[in-house]
């Protein structure tokens, strides 16, 4: 099971920040990383790649140890293109919609310079950057260093490929000695790993939050739009089109998954639940019912449906949206087994396609909309 924002120390007001942008667990580079990075003053490697949350696991503590109060600049970001600048600026501005006020510049080469040594000229707590443009800067003496606290080097391969090598370098050189440097980067190929000997702790922390999960390419996924109340009308219409296939039907509470079977059982439909509240004596009868075919579609919550192996199952249906990433994953691979083709369908609401493309990124998989 994933765990939460709060409780990995995140502050009620960012944490009401994320909630409006429809993030609301942790993903596993995030899960790792926050911790670390709010209690331990360290240096710090990760592997990680675009789409895991990465921006959130550096972003959200460098927001929770920023002083607002101090008008100088504590925290600096760096980002190979104008593109990842700017998708960094936004979600942290984004982040800090309910907390004291942070300031975030974002400068890169290929806008006006003059524009943004003006924007600089006001208190200003982060600065996220393009190597080239920040030396600029700091040439003009348009920009002062001197209060970074923490460095981070965002997409370091992809930075060193482009060929900013020597501006990364002298970056890290006219940061102060005392700073705490962060890399993340998606590959370690050498001249990354010369710069974290050359200039990073060799007691820096590391994780390498390599993706496990894997998209299963016998399923096919697809999702409908609607709203919570046309749901039921939808799961009909779907369980019609699939004339006999059996499936699962997950819920998030107990509650939902009782009303919605007795809804299905008024609709005829040949169903029954299994939920955590139930006596091991009813589980055990729902479940040899479901096994042996008595049963067409069994409506679950997760805990009730952990490592039920049932053969020939058709499809799972996500009634509603898996508050985690390792539910989807295990509810969905209850269909598609052993070689067999499955189809999963989430009926998300209509504010919860960012959840869809969360899962999408994360398993590396796409899904149809069905309409
Ligand atoms: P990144 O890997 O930082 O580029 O993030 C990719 C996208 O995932 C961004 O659009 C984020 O808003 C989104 N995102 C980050 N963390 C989460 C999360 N825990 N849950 C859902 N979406 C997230």
């Amino acid at each position: 099971m994933g765990t939460t924002f709060g409780v990995l120390g995140i502050s009620k007001g960012l944490r009401k920040g994320l909630s409006e942008l429809g993030i609301e667990t942790p993903t596993e580079i995030q899960e790792k990383t926050i911790p670390i990075l709010l209690e331990m003053e360290t240096d710090f490697i990760a592997q990680a790649k675009t789409g895991s949350g990465k921006t959130a696991a550096f972003g959200l503590p460098i927001l929770m140890k920023v002083d607002p109060k101090a008008p100088n600049v504590q925290a600096l970001i760096i980002s190979p293109t104008r593109e990842l600048c700017q998708q960094i600026g936004k979600q942290l501005f984004k982040f800090t919609k309910y907390t004291d006020k942070i300031f975030i510049e974002t400068v890169y080469g290929g806008a006006k310079i003059d524009v943004q040594k003006s924007r600089l000229r006001r208190p200003t707590h982060i600065v996220v950057a393009t190597p080239g443009r920040l030396l600029d800067l700091v040439e003009q003496k348009a920009i002062d260093l001197s209060n970074v606290s923490t460095l981070v080097l965002d997409e370091a391969d992809e930075m060193m490929s482009m060929g900013f090598k020597k501006d990364l370098n002298r970056i890290l050189e006219i940061t102060t000695a005392k700073k705490q440097t962060w890399l993340f980067s998606a590959t370690m190929p050498d001249h990354v790993k010369k710069i974290i000997k050359t200039y990073l702790s060799p007691q820096a922390k590391s994780i390498g939050a390599e993706l496990r999960l894997q998209a299963n390419s016998d399923i096919e996924y697809m999702y409908t739009l609607s709203t919570m109340s046309a749901k039921f009308k939808v799961l009909i219409a779907f369980l019609k089109s699939q004339k006999n296939g059996r499936g699962l039907v997950f819920c998030n509470t107990k509650k939902a998954a009782i009303t919605l079977s007795n809804l299905l059982i008024d609709q005829e439909v040949n169903a029954d639940v299994l939920e955590g509240g139930m006596r091991q004596m009813e589980r055990d009868k729902a479940m040899r019912s479901f096994k042996k075919e008595r049963t067409r579609i069994l409506v679950a919550t997760d805990v009730a449906a952990r490592g039920i192996d049932v053969k020939g199952l058709a499809f799972v249906v996500h009634y509603e949206l898996p508050l985690h990433l390792d539910e989807f994953t295990h509810r969905s691979g209850r269909t598609g087994r052993a070689g067999a083709k499955g189809l999963t369908l989430c009926l998300a609401e209509k504010n919860e396609t960012s959840k869809i493309r969360f899962f999408e990124r994360n398993l590396g998989m796409k899904m149809k909309l069905i309409r």
